[in-house]
């Protein structure tokens, strides 16, 4: 069975005590194990405040871009690799590991390109700057500058290869030097994409740090000029949230967290066949109630119908989702993989008891045995779906994240506002969607829904032919939401990058301060 070292201080760390086993979810069948006992914890902070700083700093972005572009040629170089370590610890179909390892070497050649355009610079330039007095012998204008500290980027279970890329990407690119940790029980195709960048020697020592396993006291280390990048449930973001030293420190903390994101059909869309944009809705809410088995933070939870439609989109939904084929990704007649662990397996079961009180269950509703896996065996759940009586009603269907292929239909009245409010019960989300070609309706939605949410995403007659679907995270839009979406921002273009640095107010006279923003003169007055 292979063992997961980390990789820390420039070398490989192998543990020898403290196991955790990871699991092919399909086959349950063991297939590696981590450990982290015995990092220097203190020793990781140092050497990449010390060493790894410093050689990304002195770079420019366009240098630190050319880093980006090397690591995307050389994951995808590894793609086939990936893909069969994400089928065994993931229990990925070819589609879905796609997504993940895809995501993870398009975002590195998308923050790449947009390196090239930042050119010779070691700073961001932030606006055009601001006359502070009667004449501009006194001005202002803001800059960013890399944060002097390092990047600890933690990632949830469900995209090792992503959550990797697109917090390294941006870190890297600010000029911020990185220490990754994936979750424990998928950490596989993380470490090895790791391990391909180091072999590959693309990085400067101390750029990049990995540690597979319990993360120690590395955390409570934390200072002033570092970053915690988290994804993961609301409740890990919780306890740390009461971590002394993090709040002593005022260690900045970006938090993506679980999210009841919610597809909406507008009142204007019949539910026929051939309308392009019912179809797309039916076709987006499978695909995200369904893609990696439900697992994403960006999946439908949540499906709200006009009243009048709620039975022929209930049908519409249920016909769709008994073709999917739920099984062992190695059948190539599965078109739904496992969840990831027995212990997801465990909370979807729960979760769907809890919605059970506020919903009635249209179709599947529990584990099942996955096709090419034995009976009994892997950690398969049927794609469910669940229908309340009334959007505001619907309890549970609001606060509880079923992390798995599972969503519950809400009726609304068909206004964009009584939709906003059953959105809003949801707490905060990273997408909303909805299916409308009223301009109107769709003004009213912005209005009255867009700040409960990071993203809107709307599909009509006219986005149907290129929509990818509501789950995709673009690394030039917003990926984070609100309030119990954890508050944060990532990507999003440069704004990405700017999690990593520091802004700051230049003031002085016009020609000082332009000569520093934008660093082509010394700064001297003429
Ligand atoms: P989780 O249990 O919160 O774990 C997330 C990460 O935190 C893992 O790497 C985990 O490591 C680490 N962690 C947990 N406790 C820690 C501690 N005390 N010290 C240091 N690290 C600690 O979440 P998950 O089960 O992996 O992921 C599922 C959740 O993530 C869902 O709620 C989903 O909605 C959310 N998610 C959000 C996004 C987004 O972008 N908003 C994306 C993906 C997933 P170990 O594995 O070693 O415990």
């Amino acid at each position: 069975m292979k063992t997961l070292g980390s990789y820390v201080q420039g070398r490989w760390h192998h543990a020898d005590s403290g196991f955790s086993n990871l699991v092919d979810p399909s086959t349950e069948e063991e297939i590696a194990r981590v450990s982290s006992a015995g990092v220097d914890f203190a020793g990781v902070l140092s050497h990449a405040r010390e060493t790894g700083g410093p050689a990304l700093r002195r770079m420019t972005f366009a240098e630190r871009g050319a880093l980006l572009k090397s690591m995307s040629k050389t994951l995808r170089a590894h793609r086939d690799e990936l893909l069969e370590l994400s089928r065994q610890n993931n229990g990925t179909t070819t589609p879905d590991g796609s997504f993940d390892i895809d995501g993870a070497t398009g975002t590195l050649a998308y923050y790449a390109a947009l390196a090239r355009g930042l050119g010779d610079r070691r700073h961001l330039v932030g606006d055009d700057g601001v006359q502070l007095a009667k004449t501009d012998a006194f001005w202002a204008r803001h800059v960013l500058v890399p944060r002097d500290g390092v990047a600890v980027c933690i990632n949830a279970f469900n995209f090792p290869a992503w959550g990797f890329a697109e917090k390294a990407a941006c870190a890297l690119l600010a000029g911020v030097p990185v220490v990754v940790k994936p979750a424990t029980a998928t950490a596989l195709v993380a470490h090895r994409c790791v391990e391909a960048v180091i072999e590959a020697g693309i990085l400067p020592d101390g750029a990049l740090q990995l540690i597979c396993g319990a993360t120690g006291d590395l955390l409570d280390r934390l200072g002033p000029q570092d970053v915690l990048a988290f994804t993961g449930s609301a409740d890990t973001v919780l306890r740390f949230k009461q971590r002394r030293a993090l709040q002593e420190a005022n260690t900045r903390f970006n938090v993506e967290a679980d999210s009841l994101n919610a597809a909406v059909l507008g009142p204007d869309v019949e539910a026929d066949e051939g309308s392009p944009t019912f179809d797309l809705f039916v076709r987006d809410v499978v695909r995200e109630m369904t893609q990696k088995a439900g697992q994403k933070c960006t999946a439908v939870r949540r499906i709200l119908v006009p009243a009048v439609r709620a039975g022929e989109v209930e049908e519409a939904l249920a016909e769709r989702l008994r073709q999917v084929v739920t099984g062992n990704p190695a059948d190539p007649s599965v078109t739904m993989g496992p969840l990831a662990t027995g212990g997801q397996l465990e909370d979807a079961v729960a979760g769907v008891a809890a919605l059970a009180d506020s919903a009635r269950p249209v179709l599947g509703g529990g584990r099942c045995d996955g096709a090419g896996s034995p009976a009994g065996k892997g950690f398969f759940f049927s794609p469910t779906l669940l229908a309340a009586e009334d959007g505001h009603q619907a309890g549970a269907v609001h606060r509880r994240e079923v992390f798995g292929p599972v969503a519950t239909i809400l009726p609304y009245d068909g206004t964009a506002a009584e939709a906003a409010e059953v959105v809003a019960l949801g707490g905060g989300t990273l997408v909303t969607s909805a299916y409308s070609d009223d301009a109107g309706w769709r003004e009213e939605l912005l209005a009255t829904a867009g700040s409960t949410t990071g993203r809107l995403y709307f599909g009509s007659s006219g986005s149907a032919p290129a929509a990818p679907g509501s789950g995709v995270a673009m690394p030039q839009s917003l990926h984070g939401g609100p309030g119990r979406a954890g508050g944060g921002e990532e990507l999003g273009g440069l704004q990405g990058v700017e999690l990593y640095m520091q802004r700051v107010a230049l003031q002085g006279s016009r020609e000082v301060v332009d000569a520093l923003a934008t660093g082509g003169a010394d700064g001297t007055e003429g």
